[in-house]
């Protein structure tokens, strides 16, 4: 832990300080979850995820106390939320930290959220997903750096191996099963022989207990990894996805270079956006439409998936086309869309427009045809369009031929 290249100095300043709080209020502190992984795998760690055998808000609360900042708390699940001070803030990523009450966990029925009960540390580990994820690393006091590993997480972690910590997980949590595929692929890690085995209709089954959105979150994790492609490949070589919806197709083989492109010319876009709209555009509407359901995409992500499918469509027509008449046709749809789309036609007009044509205004605006006594209407709309049309078709190049040819639009 005294690595500054896995855990940054002011990590450690902090870690120090928790462990001297929960030393003096007798409270057992642990740091668990993947900082713990990530730091036996000698890699940065990102969060880090506290657990008390205690009530983590009262120890939240003494925390603010001391050192500052502020707490969310959650007192049905007894966790909280510690927002860092500023002057922390401004150094630690992210800028809050977990803080959760030792628990155990119970299904009551399978896919179903859990019943929470305060309990002790091991059984903590003991509801968790996989054995890499479920160490801990004793903080309070004296204890600093203690490892607990009940159930040989280090041995798995040294091996390679992801493996499930009871034979029934993935039917309480199918959502483990991408989240097993995403430590397989983002450590080049296995699937040890009984948790592959798990993996089966029976827990896939279940894909149809879960809402849309925690099967939509777990794909979006997936897509924000470097090794996005493969995970996926995997969920299709497992034959997950018809358990997700019947009509969610193999991901194009044609398409993985554009998955991992950098995304340039300042298109705003995630990631996962990228990987839906390249899954998902060949399909008819009715697919994509039901598949955006069932995914319970945003209404900005479902349009930009349907707006690349008809894009495409309509390439053919669009071919040869004047600038003015591509910048018509793109002026509604999402940036991304276009983007995906040139990217698999490589079509020049497409790029131009990206690049160049959308900028393309005219000098005049609304107000000049305020001034020039145009009573409001939609012929505002109408010029404003035809002066930037003949400028982004080259018949007009300069300010004086604008205005030229405003005079005879007027
Ligand atoms: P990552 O590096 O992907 O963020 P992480 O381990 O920090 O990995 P989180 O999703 O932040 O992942 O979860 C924190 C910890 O909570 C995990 O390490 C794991 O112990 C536990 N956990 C998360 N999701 C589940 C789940 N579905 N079932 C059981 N335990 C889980």
């Amino acid at each position: 832990m005294e690595n500054e290249r896995i855990i940054s100095n002011r990590q450690l300043i902090l870690l120090r300080d928790i462990s001297s709080l929960s030393a003096e209020l007798n409270m057992p502190c642990y740091l668990v979850g993947g900082s713990v992984r990530d730091i036996l795998l000698e890699q940065p760690i990102n969060d880090l995820d506290i657990v008390l055998e205690a009530n983590a808000i009262e120890f939240g609360n003494a925390l603010v106390k001391k050192i500052g900042g502020r707490l969310t708390t959650h007192p049905k699940f007894h966790t909280a939320i510690w927002h860092l001070p500023e002057s922390l803030a401004e150094h630690i990523q992210p800028s809050f930290l977990d803080l959760i009450t030792a628990r155990s966990e119970t299904y009551k029925t399978p896919g179903a959220l859990p019943t929470v009960t305060p309990s002790t540390m091991e059984d903590d580990l003991r509801r968790r997903d996989f054995t890499i994820n479920a160490m801990a690393i004793r903080l309070d006091g004296d204890h600093f750096g203690e490892l607990l590993d009940p159930l040989n997480g280090q041995s798995d972690l040294k091996y390679g191996l992801i493996r499930i910590l009871h034979p029934r997980s993935f039917i309480d949590d199918p959502t483990r099963i991408f989240r097993a595929i995403r430590y397989e692929g983002r450590y080049s890690f296995h699937l040890e022989s009984s948790t592959s085995e798990s993996i089966n209709s029976t827990s896939l089954d279940i894909f149809r207990m879960l809402s849309g959105e925690r099967i939509r979150h777990e794909l979006d994790l997936i897509f924000e990894e470097e090794q996005a492609l493969s995970m996926i490949q995997r969920l299709q070589e497992l034959d997950t996805f018809k358990y997700i919806h019947q009509k969610l197709p193999d991901f194009n083989p044609a398409y993985s270079d554009f998955l991992e492109m950098d995304m340039g010319l300042d298109i705003p876009a995630s990631r996962a956006a990228l990987g839906y709209i390249l899954w998902l555009m060949d399909l008819n509407e009715d697919a994509i439409l039901s598949i955006s359901r069932r995914l319970e995409f945003t209404s900005e992500l479902t349009h930009s998936v349907w707006a690349a499918s008809q894009l495409k469509k309509s390439l053919p027509f669009l071919t040869n086309s004047k600038p003015s008449l591509w910048a018509l046709a793109l002026e509604k749809l999402p940036l991304l869309s276009v983007y995906v789309v040139y990217l698999d036609s490589g079509e020049g007009s497409l790029l131009n427009y990206i690049s160049f044509w959308r900028h393309v205004k005219p000098h005049t605006t609304g107000n000049d045809l305020k001034a020039h006594g145009l009573p409001p209407g939609p012929r505002y709309g109408e010029i404003l369009t035809q002066l930037r049309a003949a400028w982004l078709d080259g018949e007009i190049t300069n300010e004086k031929e604008e205005k030229e040819l405003l005079n005879t639009l007027l």
